[in-house]
């Protein structure tokens, strides 16, 4: 549905997050951030406990693992960012800055399932200024080269900035950097309090988008397709680079016709002379053994095909090695759909297909 200005109208609109448990190591509440939480936790009426620390959450509710999980998917955790070493964010970015850890959707192929194992709890941390002191640090040293950080790599951060306002407060520490940029991707629409950011351009602002297949079936919780790209919208209407993550790409039946009609309908709100500077990173599917087994059990019904037969081993830096399209499929995908981003928008740019 769209109304007279083009900017797509949510038939029903996507809430923001409100946990159901609120937990606070006790040194968060010296920091400005922490006291504003807990006013806000306390607004919102939400059962407010103090824990020793943010990685060790051991009592929550629920009489089954699945029971845990989903109350712990609820949780959140404000507390302070010890590990100020930030890992390597390849290939959109130089690092991962960590602002927050966990989300609230249930992506059933999301690799959190398995990289924050048993604490899929929300974790957000107040000591903002630390963490940029330790970007800039980051920045300085690769001088004079550009450094980027990817905010959305253990979290996706938009969907918790009307709690924590640590995506603005590092958007508008990026555009004071000569040589710092900040990217981050998500799949939720609530970017109001980021429209009016001083970002100088520095910021890219990715929207996770997919087949309708995909967001139908795997990506309960999240905002829906017309949502992200009614704040897509927006985004590009304050200025902000634009840009477009398809992932993960999902071979199933129909996807050529489901991939041509994404690209279609994205063209049709954003049409290509109303956006430069527009990008597009293409990211199949993938699978480890370890994430089938965790998918399986938090989502027994999932329709997420992970045969190993039907695919591609390929070796990871980690000893643990994942599975992929095989190449020919991969190829086809990437060629496909590359191909239909070039007619749509002859201007964008293709970052990677991996
Ligand atoms: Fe994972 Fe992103 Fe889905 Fe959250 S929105 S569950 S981070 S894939």
């Amino acid at each position: 549905m769209s109304n007279s200005t083009g900017i797509l109208t949510p038939v029903r609109e996507t809430q923001v997050f409100v946990p159901e448990l609120v937990y606070f190591e006790p040194s968060a509440l010296d920091y400005p951030k922490g006291q504003k939480i807990l006013e806000w936790a306390k607004q919102q009426g939400l059962p407010i406990q103090m824990t020793t620390s943010h990685n060790r959450i051991t009592n929550l509710p629920g009489d089954s693992e699945l029971a845990k999980y989903r109350i712990a998917k609820r949780t959140l955790v404000v507390g302070i960012r010890k590990t100020l070493k930030f890992d390597q964010s390849k290939p959109s970015a130089e690092y991962a800055i960590p602002i927050a850890t966990g989300c609230m959707a249930h992506c059933h192929y999301c690799y959190l399932q398995t990289t924050l194992g048993a604490k899929p709890y929300i974790r957000i941390y107040v000591n903002t200024n630390d963490i940029l002191k330790q970007a800039a640090q980051y920045i300085e040293e690769r001088a004079p080269e550009i450094t980027r950080f990817e905010a959305a790599c253990t979290s996706d951060p938009v969907g918790l900035e009307h709690i924590s306002g640590s995506l603005k407060e590092c958007i508008e520490f990026m555009g004071q950097q000569p040589l710092g940029r900040l990217r981050f991707v998500t799949k939720f629409h609530h970017v109001e309090p980021l429209l009016d950011a001083k970002h100088n351009k520095h910021t890219r602002i990715r929207f996770s988008v997919n087949a309708n297949y995909v967001i139908k079936h795997f990506e309960p919780g999240t905002s829906s397709f017309s949502e992200r790209i009614t704040a897509a919208q927006k985004i590009a209407a304050a200025g902000y680079p634009l840009g477009f993550i398809i992932a993960p790409i999902i071979w199933h039946e129909g996807w050529e016709e489901g991939y041509a009609d994404l690209i279609k309908r994205l063209s049709e709100v954003l049409p290509n002379e109303s956006i430069s500077d527009l990008t597009f990173e293409l990211i199949q599917h993938r699978f480890t053994k370890t994430a089938k087994n965790i998918i399986q059990q938090r989502y027994p019904k999932t329709k997420l095909e992970m045969d190993e037969n039907n695919r591609k081993y390929k070796w990871g830096r980690w000893g643990q090695g994942k599975y992929v399209y095989p190449d020919e499929q991969a190829k086809l995908l990437k060629e496909f759909i590359s191909g239909q981003i070039t007619e749509h928008f002859p201007e964008a740019k293709i970052e990677y297909f991996t």
